[in-house]
């Protein structure tokens, strides 16, 4: 299979799997896990914060940094195609009680103003805005990226009016490797920032979350609770360590391939609309004489390649690790033939 469904589908690869094997490890609960300390002190470093905890997902980053910035009734912000609404099964709401204010942004992304507008004033009546999120690349988006100005703009209007601030950065570092701007400095405006490791870096899970250490502290303890602390996760953290020292740099080839099999399809006939590309990932909606999205992606998994179907006309590409030139041929063929 030439599975293009997300960077989530990649094998960890043999050389990734070797590298547990002589870690040493110990009980995490604890924080005698020397491998998983090394990992949550390199991402700590690589974030531009005091302190990390690694998770065993990205759900959970997203889900405690809700939590612990929070108190039920308050008010969480965010772009209204973000994963933390429509991934997580109501996590905010069911886990933390806290209520959403979308915002409907262009591509994942939205203007200072219209944060301004969102934040609501100190009221005996309203709920209080209290946290801010926004997702860094905008998977739903297209991938896209958040300039780092617009990033510190609604950073600071969200601190002036009392929110914290958190990103999901899930392909943070796809955002780094498109523009040459350092995680730090696009996490530099937020209180709380993760990265998943089982996206483009290959890992079979995992997500590490950063922030000060005074935040870090308070996570533990929703670690704990939600049942995510775990034994001898240096298993985990030598693969998230691979991670970080051997597919990081390669990311520009998955950039690569996204923006030529864009350029291929944006010119098929059918192609009503595509998002921006900009990192790897390629959303785009056909027209009515096209098939419905569903059929092609059927139509599609029988030659051997998988894309998905994103609403009843929208269809999402996803490059990473395990797709190379000859994958992305053998999809625009498939493509080609269910148009
Ligand atoms: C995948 C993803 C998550 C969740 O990460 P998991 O590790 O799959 O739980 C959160 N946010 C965004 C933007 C994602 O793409």
């Amino acid at each position: 299979m030439r599975d293009f469904f997300s960077d989530t589908k990649t094998i960890p690869t043999r050389a990734m799997r070797e590298a547990i094997l002589d870690v040493p490890v110990g009980d995490e609960q604890k924080d005698e896990d020397p491998t998983t300390r090394a990992l949550c002190e390199r991402v700590a470093a690589l974030l531009g914060k005091e302190a990390a905890i690694l998770l065993p997902t990205g759900t959970l980053c997203n889900e405690i940094a809700v939590n612990v910035q929070t108190n039920p009734g308050d008010e969480v912000i965010c772009e209204e195609s973000c994963h933390l609404i429509n991934f997580e099964t109501g996590g905010p709401a069911a886990i933390s009680g806290v209520m959403i204010r979308t915002i409907a942004g262009e591509n994942g992304i939205f203007e200072p103003a219209q944060l301004r507008a969102a934040i609501r004033p100190a009221s005996r009546y309203a709920p209080k805005s209290a946290l801010l999120c926004v997702e860094q690349t905008a998977n739903m988006g297209g991938g896209t990226i958040w300039p780092l100005e617009k990033l510190n703009a609604v950073a600071e209007i969200a601190h002036r009016a009392g929110l914290a601030t958190h990103m999901d950065g899930a392909r943070l570092l796809n955002a780094s490797a498109a523009t040459g701007i350092s995680p730090a400095d696009y996490a530099a405006g937020f209180d709380t920032v993760w990265i998943d490791f089982s996206k483009a870096l290959g890992t079979p899970m995992g997500g590490v979350l950063a922030g000060s250490a005074e935040f870090i502290q308070e996570a533990w303890r929703a670690k704990q609770q939600m049942g995510g602390a775990m034994r001898q996760s240096g298993i985990l953290a030598a693969m998230c360590l691979y991670g970080l020292d051997h597919h990081i740099d390669r990311l520009s080839e998955d950039h690569r391939l996204a923006k030529y099999l864009a350029d291929q399809i944006r010119a098929l006939p059918q192609v009503a609309h595509m998002q921006p590309v900009e990192t790897n990932i390629i959303i785009f909606d056909l027209d009515d004489s096209a098939p419905l999205a569903a059929d092609i992606v059927a139509g599609m998994k029988a030659d051997g390649v998988l894309i998905g179907a994103f609403g009843p006309r929208r269809i999402r590409i996803v490059t990473h690790l395990d797709v190379d030139m000859q994958a992305g041929e053998d999809l625009l063929v498939a493509l080609k033939k269910q148009l």
